[in-house]
């Protein structure tokens, strides 16, 4: 599903020249969940947006189904983001003025088949508070519904970056059990950037950076569900 050769990426010139991805490769499986671990600094998040569209790298190929990325106009890129992907940020990001429900249909309007909306809110935990705005909803109910906003286009990835950052564990713990469903019942490939050592046991997949490299990279076969974690 996913290729990534020889990716490299610095940031600045000369003496303040950081190199932030060296020679990354790795490909990832339709249906994959990857947990990608790493010390602060050692460029998940760039990794991550630089596969998302969001960020563009100096040298290497992304592809995903084979659309590559290397030499896309920006319109083709919007193309590319709107077709493949779907984004989860630490920071919810929801729209102020618009319901539950309506900040789900913002990310429906972007695919061409989308999901039943009426059918995700429940299986995101959802029906009861479908018609509140983002400042009547807790931080978990609101990355719920970030995170329906996300995959209601039923995107090829779902790139999460450090989704319970910003919850305490007990909330933390629900939503990874929401990404762990949603990735058993729509087959969605997750790519997540996380802190916490306790998310690789759910993970299909382990990359661990560091310095801008990948140091690891293995199949977790010992994988538990979300409800056996412990942290
Ligand atoms: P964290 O766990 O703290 O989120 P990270 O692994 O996500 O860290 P990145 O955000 O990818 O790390 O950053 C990797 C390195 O690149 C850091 O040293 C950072 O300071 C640097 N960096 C990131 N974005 C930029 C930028 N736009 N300009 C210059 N340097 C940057
Ligand atoms: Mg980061």
């Amino acid at each position: 599903l996913l290729e990534i050769n020889d990716l490299c990426k610095t940031y600045g010139k000369g003496d303040n020249k950081l190199e932030v991805l060296k020679n990354i490769s790795f490909s990832i499986e339709k249906g994959e969940v990857c947990v990608l671990l790493g010390p602060s600094g050692s460029g998940k998040s760039t990794l991550l947006n630089i596969i998302g569209g969001i960020d563009s790298a100096d040298s290497g190929l992304i592809s995903i189904n084979g659309d590559m990325t290397k030499n896309m106009t920006e319109k083709e890129l919007t193309i590319y983001r709107r077709k493949h992907l779907g984004y989860v940020f630490q920071m919810y990001n929801l729209i102020p003025n618009l319901t539950l429900k309506e900040n789900i249909e913002v990310g429906e309007y972007l695919g061409e088949n989308p999901l039943e909306i009426n059918e995700l809110i429940d299986v995101l935990g959802l029906t009861n508070h479908q018609n509140k705005v983002p400042n009547q909803l807790s931080g978990g109910q609101q990355q719920r519904t970030a995170i329906g906003r996300a995959i209601i286009k039923n995107p090829d990835i779902l790139l999460c970056d450090e989704p319970t950052g910003a919850l305490d564990y007990k909330t933390s713990k629900a939503i990874l059990k929401l990404l762990e469903d949603v990735n058993k019942k729509y087959n969605t490939t997750i790519i997540m950037v996380t802190h916490n050592d306790a998310i690789k046991n759910m993970a299909d997949r382990i990359i661990k950076l560091k310095d801008g490299e990948i140091r690891k990279n293995y199949l977790n076969s010992n994988k538990v569900t979300a409800d056996e974690l412990e942290w």
